[in-house]
């Protein structure tokens, strides 16, 4: 029976213990998977499902060849299962009954390492630990050995944070609370963990936390890595108020790192500012504009070097040209942890580090301090560059089975085989020389083939000019024979065993040098978290210069002041020049804007124009204007269009409702909050009397610069009320009847009967116009006293006790009116009103 070959027992032994994942059975050269992860892989991968055994216990199979096994992985990785290699950990050859076999990696979503990883992206698995107090935010990413750790007090700030790493895997503890959350707003393949620890948590002790969470990630890499990784930095804790804190969803709406509609990056922030050279900067790049600083010395300390950068732009073309050839060496240095790197991997390992010595050099001219940091992160290890360059071949192979990997005079030894083997070789050119002077058979030749070794080969019409006393007769073809003599068997053997044990040879100076290479792995990634940080900072000034930034200049006095200033992605896509430029002037007495004016006027660009540029500063790039004031913001929160909000299944403004919860319940008065059109999910006076009140909330309570956009032309009169808020509206005009957006901010509200403009314009009935126009002044009219009675309204609601205590109301409380002739209450009013 199929299912009880000592083999199939071997097999359902270690799937059980697999049983999450599809089992990738080592057979040869094939990789084979049996039963339902058959079936499955089968309709996944488009593979034939065949069937082993026969009759009734015949079960299905598929089965991928090994050395094209990867590919096949990748897809079902990326489809979110995970796979478990099985290899055959002896040699058939040496092994009583079945071969032993072991699983020696399971990879998963977020653990992939080969050709399935992502140049441009980190691939972050994290985790998620909870106590009654805290929640521990965790990732790594296991191709460079990048980890991070945070604690933060409440469900919602976890969810922000680990988001912020967009992980492909989250790991949770069995019993976690956050699955739907998760589930909710991320993509992310969740698996579950017992808490390695679990008697920590009863704990709230955040240094407990913190081990109990590092441990369930690390726990999980070992897991699935199964070897060690001397390249998984410790888990350091940060502050997450060390960042300026963008929300998940303003961070997408912002389309900061790619837009909304396809995810790509072309069309986003990054997608104007990425001018690295390196995979390592692109990935460190737009971890910055995802996570901006909050700390002004860090920032200036950015500004410093993009300026110094953008000014000695010789300088900055020849680092621009040494970063070409640094490769990346995160990865490299992951791959050489994880034992997987090959010949042309160290090989640009070597080609990269060589760049250290002149970069270092280039920084070190510069005469800036922070220059000068840079430089000495990047100190080049000379003894792994010596290394290398005596060690690795120029020309490599890929597989460093191949031979071929280890350069000539490295090894004396491995140069007496090679010796043997070229000697070898050229004698037996030789030999072939002299046996078709010999025979006179002209067209006599040497071959080798792995079954018989060397033979000579003679064509059958010449196989009577063959010395049969000397020539032994070994295989017969079609239209030649081939024969051997014991010379050259002799000499095949001397040549066999050469290429064997230089073979062996050069596999164990391979894994020498890479374990040797490991022990660097500290100075590799110090210097790739220097050479990547020079790669962004030389990608700022690239920017600044080519699209015509300013520094900007940070201030405590809460002033926004940026002069012509451009939206730094539109202005990239329409006509050079064509992008209409504006200022922002706010002061800590003047910090909310009401932004009036028609459809497609430019509002929401306005506004995402400032946040994109508060972004930009605190990130360390250079920004959009001609000159930029601004304060530190601790905070941007957003509630803009509502394009994508359909598809999560929430209803539109249920979702703008909790934006805007989000930002009255945590802004302070150093965020910006954009809010565009709120209220416009509901019916008109609802959704007026909303916006009108979240204004007033933020103006009374908060204090946040603001930006507030709204079709609701009534609101323009709060600005008479609320000292802090200005009018501003977003210019139209008409030329010939044609209507032109100016896309220009100016002072003031927006002309009120814009609508009735554009109707005219479109060439409705002067009738109708007019009529509309008479209804536009009547709903103005009445506009006016309802102002006035929702300002009596707030005066009452403002100063509750004082008015309970007038003698007036005093009375009113006291007054009969049931027993009052009309006649008698008003002049019991007339009476009341004289007394106010
Ligand atoms: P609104 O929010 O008022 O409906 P948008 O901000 O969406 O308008 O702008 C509409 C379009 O006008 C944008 O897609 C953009 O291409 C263009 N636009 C906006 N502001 C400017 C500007 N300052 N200069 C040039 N074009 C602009």
């Amino acid at each position: 029976m199929a299912q009880t070959t000592p083999m199939m027992k071997q097999y359902l032994a270690i799937k059980q213990q697999y049983e999450d994942a599809f089992l990738f059975f080592r057979l040869g050269d094939f990789y084979e998977l049996f039963f339902d992860d058959a079936d499955l892989a089968a309709k996944e991968l488009e593979i034939t499902l065949t069937r082993r055994g026969k009759g009734e216990d015949a079960v299905p199979m598929c089965g991928v060849p090994h050395h094209s096994a990867e590919q096949y992985i990748n897809t079902l990785v990326s489809k979110g299962y995970k796979v478990a290699l099985c290899e055959q950990t002896e040699d058939p050859q040496s092994a009583k009954g079945v071969v032993r076999r072991e699983v020696v990696q399971v990879i998963t979503p977020g653990t992939v390492m080969g050709s399935g990883v992502q140049d441009a992206r980190n691939q972050y698995v994290a985790a998620i630990t909870e106590t009654m107090s805290a929640y521990g935010v965790f990732a790594a990413d296991l191709t460079t050995g990048e980890t991070y750790a945070c604690v933060v007090e409440d469900a919602e700030r976890a969810m922000e944070e680990l988001l912020s790493y967009r992980p492909k895997e989250v790991i949770l503890e069995d019993n976690s609370t956050l699955t739907e959350l998760i589930r909710e707003k991320s993509d992310a393949f969740i698996t579950y963990l017992h808490s390695p620890d679990d008697t920590a948590k009863e704990a709230a002790e955040l240094p407990e936390e913190l081990q109990s969470g590092a441990s369930l990630l690390t726990a999980y890499l070992y897991q699935t890595a199964k070897r060690s990784l001397e390249h998984l930095q410790a888990f350091s804790q940060y502050e997450p108020s060390r960042f300026l804190q963008i929300d998940h969803y303003s961070r997408r709406n912002l389309e900061i790192t790619e837009t909304m509609r396809d995810r790509s990056k072309s069309g986003s922030l990054l997608g104007v500012l990425d001018f690295t050279r390196t995979a390592m900067g692109a990935r460190r790049l737009k971890r910055w504009m995802e996570k901006p600083l909050y700390s002004q010395s860090e920032a200036e300390e950015r500004h410093l070097m993009t300026g110094t950068l953008l000014d000695r732009f010789l300088e900055r073309d020849h680092i621009r040209e040494l970063l070409k050839h640094v490769y990346d060496l995160e990865r490299l240095s992951g791959r050489v942890s994880f034992g997987t790197v090959n010949g042309r991997e160290l090989l640009q390992l070597k080609k990269s580090l060589q760049q250290l010595h002149p970069l270092t050099e280039i920084l070190k001219s510069l005469d800036c301090a922070p220059a000068k940091k840079l430089a000495s992160g990047m100190t080049p290890p000379s003894e792994l560059i010596n290394l290398l360059e005596l060690s690795i071949s120029e020309t490599p192979p890929v597989s460093i089975t191949d031979g071929g990997v280890i350069k000539d005079g490295y090894n004396e030894q491995l140069d007496q085989y090679r010796d043997a083997m070229t000697n070898g070789r050229s004698w037996i050119a030789a030999l072939e020389a002299k046996e078709r002077q010999a025979t006179g058979i002209r067209s006599l030749k040497i071959g080798f083939n792995k079954v018989f070794g060397y033979y000579i080969e003679v064509s059958k019409a010449n196989i009577s000019h063959v010395p049969e006393d000397r020539y032994e007769r070994k295989q017969t073809l079609s239209n030649a024979e081939r024969y051997v003599t014991p010379e050259l068997k002799e000499k095949e053997k001397v040549i066999l065993e050469a290429e064997d044990k230089s073979g062996k040879l050069e596999y164990e100076l391979f894994t020498a040098i890479r374990d040797e290479v490991k022990t660097f792995i500290p100075q590799l990634q110090s210097a790739a978290l220097s050479v990547s940080s020079l790669d962004v900072l030389q990608s700022f000034a690239e920017a600044a210069e080519r699209h015509r930034y300013v520094k900007p200049v940070f201030n405590q006095e809460k002033t926004i002041s940026l002069s012509r200033s451009r939206h730094p992605v539109v202005e990239s896509v329409i006509d050079a020049g064509a992008y209409i430029e504006n200022d922002f002037d706010l002061t800590a007495d003047q910090d909310m804007l009401l932004i009036t004016g028609p459809n497609m006027a430019g509002k929401s660009t306005y506004m995402r124009q400032l946040a994109l540029i508060v972004i930009m500063a605190q990130a360390g790039s250079f920004v959009p204007a001609e000159q930029a004031e601004l304060p530190l913001f601790d905070h941007i929160f957003t509630r803009i269009g509502a394009a994508d909000d359909l598809a999560s299944g929430q209803s539109t403004f249920m979702v703008e409702m909790n934006e805007t919860r989000r930002a009255v319940d945590d802004a302070t008065s150093r965020s910006l909050i954009l809010l565009d059109e709120i209220g416009r999910g509901t019916s008109t006076y609802d959704g007026m009397a909303l916006a009108q009140s979240v204004i007033e909330y933020i103006h009374n309570r908060i204090g946040a610069v603001t930006l507030f956009s709204t079709h609701y032309h009534e609101l323009t009169v709060l600005a008479e009320k609320l000292n802090r808020l200005e009018n501003v509206h977003a210019s139209a005009r008409e030329d010939n009847g044609v209507l032109t957006f100016l896309h220009r901010i100016q002072q003031g509200p927006a002309d009120k009967s814009y609508g009735i403009h554009v109707a005219r314009l479109a060439g409705l009935p002067d009738e109708l116009i007019r009529r509309a126009d008479d209804i536009l002044h009547t709903f103005e009219k009445r506009n006016r006293q309802r102002t006035k009675e929702t300002q009596q309204v707030e005066q009452l609601s403002l100063f509750p006790e004082a008015e309970t205590d007038h003698p007036v109301i005093e009375e009113l409380k006291q007054a009969d009116l049931l027993h009052m002739t009309p006649v008698e209450t008003v002049m019991y009013l007339d009476k009341l009103q004289r007394q106010l």
